[in-house]
């Protein structure tokens, strides 16, 4: 079986190590391959080098390395060469890199400074933490330079700043005026990303963050058209339970859309090619889908195993619409 899955960070890394450890327990689903096409738009150049925070966390989770209790990062992580870019008063010090996770950016960047896509970057990230072993293939999004970027205003007036910037330094309390893609409109699919979507067996959504994840993803040229086209059911989690994000700022990022903060209205997002929507079940009665099942379970990946079991409703969601 083929899975294919489309996800951010955090909220996608947690989802698809339950996905994973849900198919090596079960044997007749123990050689299915997953395919995760990661969100690049949150992708910044620091300190010359380049940083693919959602891509990172995918590969430090799905290969064993994250920091659990932080859920993106290095487990055993110092940050002695942070410390001595602030004695430079080097810029900028509001995002967080340890001595590790910079062994990741600075082999990257010289791997793309050699000519190299990032997809064929990101496979060789992804053979030193064993994905391919596991069954998991991690594709960028796009080979194509994308960064999100937000309007916002405040006291150093309007103006577009970095998704990161908005997300971290502003800890998105600055209101959200709207997200650019900016280079979304020379990008195209990265090898292998179309394929995976019209080749899959099911297509699944984790719970990652609507607008700045798999809003980002959906934007790539095709990929949408592909998912609309599939006929591989589609199934997704919701993020959101009770109407609030259960971390991070997705709310924020609702609001700047002009969506409203519920399981129901996040589906909406999704609506033309959505098949099934796992919701909290608190929020089962309010969300009225007019072409997708609707399913209440709890929503909560408050350890590996309680990911594994939710992954694990997932896909018999998927599979059920299948064999219909
Ligand atoms: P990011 O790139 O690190 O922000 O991560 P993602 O975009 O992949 O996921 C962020 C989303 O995951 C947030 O909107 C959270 O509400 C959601 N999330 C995080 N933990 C959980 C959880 O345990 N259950 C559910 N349903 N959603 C979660
Ligand atoms: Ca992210």
């Amino acid at each position: 079986m083929r899975i294919t899955a489309l996800a951010g960070g955090v909220g996608g890394a947690r989802f698809l190590r339950g996905l994973r450890d849900h198919l090596d327990r079960i044997p007749d689903l123990a050689d299915a391959t997953l395919t995760v096409v990661g969100n690049t738009g949150d992708d910044i150049t620091l300190f010359g080098l380049r940083v693919c925070p959602d891509l990172d966390t995918l590969l430090y989770t799905l290969g064993g390395g994250v920091h659990e209790g932080q859920g993106w990062g290095r487990a055993d992580e110092s940050h002695r060469l942070q410390g001595e870019l602030a004695a430079y008063g080097a810029e900028p010090q509001w995002f967080a890199l340890g001595d590790l996770d910079f062994g990741t950016h600075v082999v990257r960047s010289q791997w793309l400074g050699q000519g190299l896509t990032l997809s064929e970057v990101t496979g060789r990230l992804a053979d030193r933490w064993g994905l391919p072993g596991r069954g998991i293939t991690l594709l960028p999004m796009t080979d194509s330079p994308v960064e999100t970027h937000v309007v916002v205003e405040d006291d150093d007036g309007r103006r577009a700043v970095h998704f990161q910037e908005w997300w971290v330094r502003m800890q998105a309390k600055v209101p959200a005026e709207q997200f650019l893609a900016v280079g979304m409109d020379r990008a195209t699919p990265a090898p292998g990303v179309l394929e995976a979507i019209r080749e899959a067996d099911v297509v699944l959504l984790p719970p990652s963050n609507p607008v700045v994840s798999i809003g980002i993803v959906l934007g790539v040229p095709g990929v949408r058209d592909a998912l609309r086209g599939s006929r591989a059911p589609v199934v997704g989690v919701s993020p959101l339970i009770g109407g609030m994000p259960v971390r991070g700022h997705a709310d924020a990022c609702l609001s700047a859309i002009g969506v409203e903060s519920t399981a129901g209205a996040v589906a909406g997002l999704y609506e033309d090619f959505l098949d099934g929507w796992l919701v909290a079940p608190d929020d089962v009665d309010a969300v009225k889908l007019p072409r997708a099942t609707v399913v209440g379970r709890p929503l909560l990946m408050t350890d590996r195993e309680a990911a594994a079991d939710i992954a694990g409703a997932a896909l018999d969601l998927a599979l059920e619409l299948r064999a219909r």
